[in-house]
């Protein structure tokens, strides 16, 4: 079988991608995977024949800011969407219509991917490294279909770039068409459908395979001290202020990991109490191998990996998604919200969570439920299914 992989150019819609990949070409399967040079070899190494198109992503081309704009300004989101969805467009559809694939698998951020399998007229499935998304689980995640909407597409500017792409042939009559999955098509989804919300409301056409993971050896203890991790994520990471009270409010008590980001210069953060490191980055994995409490950001990739560890989180989400997943985390018993992020909010949410076993018995069980999901093998399964 010939499988077309499209995906935007973010290692947190690509890595959990990479063990399917792995798993369709070692059984024969060719996998070409348009992406861009940042994960080239990764991909390789999975076995994939990778095209770059670094050219033709308009995020590409913006500057290392461009991620967190994206995430705030809409209007700016609709353009480098469509603007990209062209672009791609005119540079792949003669190379996809010679290589005729047997199925387009799209990121569900992927617009492009998408589109391209409507217009070629393959059997498109969608890969979702968020939860999936509809009416019901985007009550839960207080979140309605029309922000998720005017996340992805700026109001204003929708039907401009609706118009532009249907001047290209694209049969796309509403918005929705595009950022809404629903129930007829082939989606694979890294969680487990105990840890999606509403998941009884998704068809059988959904596969909650679970999160990619890759275990790691835990990190050594330095001291008989309880371990606090604190990491805002690699995109809007830039907060110095933050750190220092998390810095202040944990030092004296906890053996403290700090994942600041490149953004931040360490020595910037002043001095530090004696078990306290902060890195730029670290083997995220080692940290929470052996962990007593993870501060965390929300992004979906950090909370799966703690929760797989059965690790308990003090949720601080700052985007709608984000603040999805602190929802999920907190209604299933595994974290607790900041509520203040001063040295007195932090120092409370990080104590309750470690007063309380439940919230580790929580995070064990979602771990649990991750570890039963089928992983890549069913991922590559309902792709392979979606052809026949
Ligand atoms: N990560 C890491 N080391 C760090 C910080 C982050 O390896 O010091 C990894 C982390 O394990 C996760 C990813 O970067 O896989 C972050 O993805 P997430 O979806 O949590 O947040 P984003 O960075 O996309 O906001």
């Amino acid at each position: 079988m010939k499988l077309a992989w499209f995906c935007i150019p973010a290692a947190g819609h690509t890595n959990p991608t990479l063990e399917v990949v792995r798993t369709l070409t070692e059984n024969g399967h060719h996998v070409r995977y348009y992406s861009f040079q940042a994960f080239r070899t990764k991909l390789e190494a999975m076995g994939a024949e990778v095209i770059t198109i670094d050219d033709y992503c308009a995020e590409m081309k913006l500057g290392p800011d461009a991620g967190a704009r994206i995430a705030k300004d809409t209007a700016f989101a609709t353009e480098v969407l469509a603007d990209t969805t062209l672009a791609v467009d005119e540079a792949l559809l003669d190379d996809l219509r010679a290589y005729q694939p047997d199925v387009i698998v799209s990121d569900s951020m992927a617009m492009w991917g998408k589109l391209l399998a409507i217009k070629l007229n393959v059997p498109y499935v969608c890969s979702t490294t968020t939860f999936a998304f509809n009416q019901h689980s985007a009550k839960v995640m207080k979140q309605s279909l029309m922000d998720l909407v005017k996340l992805v597409f700026g109001m204003p500017k929708i039907n401009k770039q609706l118009k532009r792409l249907q001047d290209k042939g694209y049969a796309v009559n509403s918005i929705l068409d595009v950022v809404q999955n629903d129930n007829d098509t082939n989606t694979i989804v890294y969680t487990s459908s105990y840890f999606q919300p509403c998941a009884e409301t998704f068809s059988d056409k959904y596969s909650f395979v679970g999160p990619s993971v890759r275990e790691a050896s835990p990190l050594p203890r330095t001291s008989s001290r309880k371990r606090v991790y604190i990491s805002m994520g690699t995109v809007n990471n830039d907060m110095p202020k933050l750190y220092r009270r998390c810095i202040d409010a944990l030092g004296s008590d906890y053996e403290l990991i700090l994942s600041v980001g490149q953004s931040v210069d360490p020595s910037a953060l002043g001095k530090l109490p004696e078990h306290v490191t902060v890195h730029q980055h670290v083997n995220q994995m080692a940290v929470l191998a052996d962990c007593d409490a993870f501060l965390t950001h929300c992004g979906m990739n950090s909370v799966s990996e703690a929760l797989y560890c059965g690790v308990p989180l003090v949720l601080y989400p700052q985007t709608a998604e984000q603040r999805g997943v602190a929802n999920r985390t907190a209604a299933l018993g595994a974290g607790v919200m900041l509520e203040k992020d001063s040295i007195d909010g932090i120092r409370t949410a990080v104590e309750k969570v470690l007063a309380d076993s439940g919230f580790r018995t929580a995070a064990e069980k979602i771990s649990a439920s991750f570890k039963a999901s089928g992983g890549a093998k069913l991922a590559a399964e309902a792709i392979i299914k979606a052809v026949k």
